[in-house]
């Protein structure tokens, strides 16, 4: 079979690529430019053919999507702005959303072939992340209301991140609405996955610590700045199970919404390191758990449905500097 990977170059989208492509699918990803893609081609070269790319120069247009889902039988949509840098919601909201919206319509008027489609979308769909009393585990039927209602009201204290979480909300909820109004036109359903943070080794263009993408910036500067530290932590996923879930996803029949999760506090990272690598920081050992981070998230159909195990922080740590160490990033 062959997937559609919507942002190909992102550093979640890199993995599941790799992850199709390991699994004997072919793939054709999009990206915002050729220029976008010339990593990708040198570094999916191993797999010939199976392996092509097209440019989606703006996802946002009117048919973007309309020649690159003909002849796929999956789609993998993940492109979507992940940063923290936009003041104006709509930066965030626009790709998210008419991106969503765009790649369902031109899967429902030429993905003649497609089955499947899967979302990327957040935790923070599901999460409200400001709340700090513990109100039972989150499951993907939540939704964080809050976001969306900060960046409605435009209140003062609504910050980028909220306006990140609703961009991932309405998307979310647009492409579920979507399915509700062409269900029985459309020969495809939807699965939507809901990880947090994203951690892990990178593959995708990564040309130095500071064009890391936003997840992945906060995990290398755990390791050296004790700014937060104490107060900071939530839920996780190694980056190649997130890959593999996405592969799970396309493969599985009738996941809904399946988010993944495991608590974890950035001191835990640490607490990974192992004894002889002197270069990072110690942190505070001991003093931090996830017990400070009341809000769980139950990741239960992830397993019962999709069979979605889960890599360990200290394995998870140990790849992630030793992709540092070859990068020459830590002497
Ligand atoms: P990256 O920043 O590494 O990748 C984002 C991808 O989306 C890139 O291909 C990027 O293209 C594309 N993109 C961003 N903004 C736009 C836009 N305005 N128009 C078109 N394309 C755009 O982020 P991640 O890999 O971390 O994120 C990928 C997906 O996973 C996103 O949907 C994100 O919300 C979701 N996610 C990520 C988590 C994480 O911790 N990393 C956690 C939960 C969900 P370009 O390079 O051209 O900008």
């Amino acid at each position: 079979g062959k997937v559609l990977v919507s942002g190909a170059n992102g550093f979640v989208a890199t993995w599941v690529v790799q992850t199709f492509l390991d699994a004997g699918f072919s793939v054709r990803g999009t990206v915002r430019s050729a220029a976008k893609g010339r990593h990708l081609k040198r570094f999916f070269a191993p797999y010939g053919d199976k392996f092509e790319l097209v440019v989606v120069p703006d996802i946002t247009a009117t048919g973007a999507f309309d020649e690159a889902v003909q002849g796929v039988d999956a789609i993998a949509h993940t492109a979507s702005p992940f940063h923290l840098c936009a003041d104006d919601p709509a930066a965030f909201s626009a790709p998210a959303v008419q991106g969503t919206i765009g790649i369902l319509e031109s899967a429902r008027k030429y993905g003649r072939g497609v089955r499947r489609v899967v979302i990327t979308s957040s935790a923070v769909a599901v999460s409200d992340m400001t709340v700090k009393e513990d109100s039972g585990a989150l499951d993907e039927f939540h939704w964080n209301t809050a976001a969306v209602q900060a960046v409605s009201e435009k209140s003062a204290d609504t910050g980028n991140l909220d306006k990140y979480c609703n961009s991932k909300v309405l998307a979310e909820r647009g492409a579920w609405e979507f399915l509700d109004r062409y269900r029985t036109e459309v020969g495809w359903d939807i699965a939507v996955l809901n990880p947090p943070l994203v951690l892990g080794p990178v593959i995708h263009e990564g040309p130095s610590p500071a064009g890391l993408n936003t997840s992945t910036k906060m995990m290398f500067n755990a390791f050296f700045t004790t700014e937060g530290l104490k107060t900071s932590g939530g839920q996780w996923a190694n980056v190649k199970d997130v890959g593999r879930a996405h592969l799970l996803a396309v493969m599985t029949e009738l996941p809904d919404y399946v988010p993944l999760a495991a608590g974890f506090a950035w001191q835990d990272l640490l607490d990974a390191v192992p004894a002889s690598a002197t270069h990072y920081q110690k942190g505070f050992p001991g003093s931090i758990t996830t017990e400070m981070w009341p809000r769980h998230m139950d990741n239960t159909r992830a397993q019962e449905v999709l069979g979605m195990e889960y890599t360990s922080m200290h394995e998870t740590v140990e790849e992630t500097l030793a992709d540092y160490e070859s990068r020459g990033w830590i002497k």
